[in-house]
C-alpha cells in the first residue's frame, strides 16, 4: 500500500515527464474508481499544459495551465506506468504528451480516485480542508504536537495516524518512527514530555526522508519504458519483523489492534 515517500517519488516520475508537457490525449477508460470520475475529466485535461506537480498527504497535484488541478490518489494498489508495451484491464487513465510519452493510472482494487478542482481552490478540495500539517513541513515541530496531544487519553499511535493531526502518515512510518523514538505505541498521547516529543518529531522526518531517498534512487529505472512508479523496497526497522531481533538483541513483537499490526521492541520503546 503506497504511503508518503511512494506517492512523493511518484510525484517525482512523472513530474520528469509531464512537467512542461502537453496533454494530447487523456483518457479514462471507466467511469469510476474509489469514486465517480469526473465526466469532464477528458475535455478539461485535454490540450492543457502541466505547470507543476506536487503531493499533499497521500495525494498527487497535477495543475495545468487552465487553471485546473488533477488529483490522484493511489489508494491500496494504484501506480502510474511510464510508456508501458500493453495497455492492461487495470489501466484506468491514459495520457499522452505531445512529446509521445504515455502514461496509464493502473489500480487493480480500484481504491484510488481522480478528481479535477480549480487550482486557487485545491485546499477546500473535501478531503484537505481538516488536515493536519505536513510531516516534513514546517509546521510540524515538538511544539505544536505538544498542543495537539495536551490531555489525550489515546495512544500515540492512534494519534499519530489521525490526519488531523499530522497529515499522510500511515501504519509503517508510525511504527518505525516510535521505535526510533523509543516510545511504546500504546503511550497514552497526553502523557510524553516535550524531549521525547522532539525526539519523535525528528524520528518522524528521519523515516520518511530516508524512505524518499530510496524511492528517489530508483528514479532512473522509472524513466525507462514500461517503467512503474512508486514501489520500491526498504529496509525497516520493526515493521513486518515479528520475531527477529532489534538493534539491542530483543524480539520484535507485534501486536493487533483492530485488525492493524503494531509492530516494537518491548526493550527500547517505553
Ligand atoms: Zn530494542
Amino acid at each position: 500500500m503506497p504511503e508518503l515517500p511512494e506517492v512523493e517519488t511518484t510525484v517525482a516520475g512523472l513530474r520528469a515527464v509531464l512537467e512542461g508537457a502537453t496533454l494530447a490525449r487523456v483518457e479514462p477508460r471507466r467511469a469510476d474508481l474509489r469514486f465517480p470520475i469526473p465526466v469532464d475529466l477528458r475535455q478539461r485535461l485535454t490540450g492543457a499544459t502541466v505547470t507543476g506537480l506536487s503531493r499533499r498527504a497521500k495525494y498527487g497535484l497535477i495543475d495545468t495551465d487552465r487553471g485546473d488541478t488533477l488529483i490522484f490518489h493511489l489508494g491500496m494498489s494504484g501506480r502510474w506506468r511510464i510508456d508501458p508495451a500493453q495497455i492492461g484491464a487495470h489501466d484506468h487513465l491514459l495520457v499522452e504528451t505531445g512529446a509521445g510519452r504515455l502514461l496509464a493510472l493502473n489500480d487493480p482494487r480500484r481504491f484510488g480516485s481522480l478528481d479535477l478542482v480549480r487550482s486557487e481552490a485545491w485546499e477546500s478540495y473535501s478531503p484537505f480542508t481538516r488536515m493536519g500539517p505536513e510531516p516534513l513541513g514546517p509546521d510540524f515541530d515538538a511544539a505544536y504536537l505538544a498542543r495537539m496531544l495536551a490531555g489525550k487519553a489515546t495512544s500515540i499511535k492512534a494519534a499519530l495516524l489521525d490526519q488531523r493531526i499530522v497529515a499522510g502518515l500511515g501504519n509503517i512510518y508510525v511504527c518505525e518512527a516510535l521505535n526510533m523514538a523509543g516510545i511504546a505505541p500504546v503511550r497514552q498521547a497526553g502523557r510524553i514530555g516535550a524531549r521525547r516529543l522532539a525526539l519523535l518529531v525528528e524520528s518522524i522526518r528521519a523515516v520518511l526522508t530516508a524512505a524518499i531517498a530510496a524511492g528517489g534512487s530508483t528514479l532512473r529505472d522509472y524513466a525507462r519504458p514500461d517503467g512503474e512508479l512508486g514501489y520500491f523496497s526498504k529496509q525497516w526497522r520493526v515493521y513486518g519483523r515479528e520475531g527477529e531481533l532489534c538493534g539491542c538483541g530483543t524480539p520484535i513483537r507485534r501486536r493487533v489492534d483492530g485488525g492493524r499490526s503494531t509492530f516494537f521492541c518491548p526493550k527500547c520503546q517505553k
